[in-house]
C-alpha cells in the first residue's frame, strides 16, 4: 500500500476508513474419496501491485489508484488557522 491520501471516489465523502482486500493461497490435500480435507498449511498471501481497497462508509470496493486519484483530485481543504476581525 501507499503512503498517500485516499478519498473515496463513490461517497467522497471518507478520507479515513477502509478495509484492504487481500488474496490468500492456501494448500490443503483432500482424500480421493471421502472428499474430506486431511492437511491444511497455513494460509500465505499473494502479493499484488496494486491491492484493492474497500471504503468503510459506503463498502465501495476499486483499486488503490482510485482511491489516490480521487484525493489528488480533490485534496483535503487546510483549515484557516489566522482569522483577522478587520
Ligand atoms: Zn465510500
Amino acid at each position: 500500500m501507499q503512503q498517500k491520501p485516499y478519498f473515496c471516489p463513490n461517497c467522497r465523502s471518507n478520507r479515513v476508513k477502509f478495509s484492504v482486500i487481500s488474496n490468500y493461497s492456501q494448500r490443503f490435500l483432500k482424500d480421493a474419496i471421502t472428499g474430506e480435507v486431511q492437511e491444511m498449511s497455513e494460509p500465505a498471501p499473494i502479493e499484488q501491485a496494486e491491492p484493492e481497497i474497500q471504503c468503510l462508509v459506503c463498502s465501495f470496493v476499486g483499486n488503490e489508484l482510485r482511491f489516490i486519484k480521487q484525493a489528488e483530485r480533490e485534496p483535503r481543504a487546510m483549515t484557516q488557522t489566522n482569522p483577522t476581525y478587520m
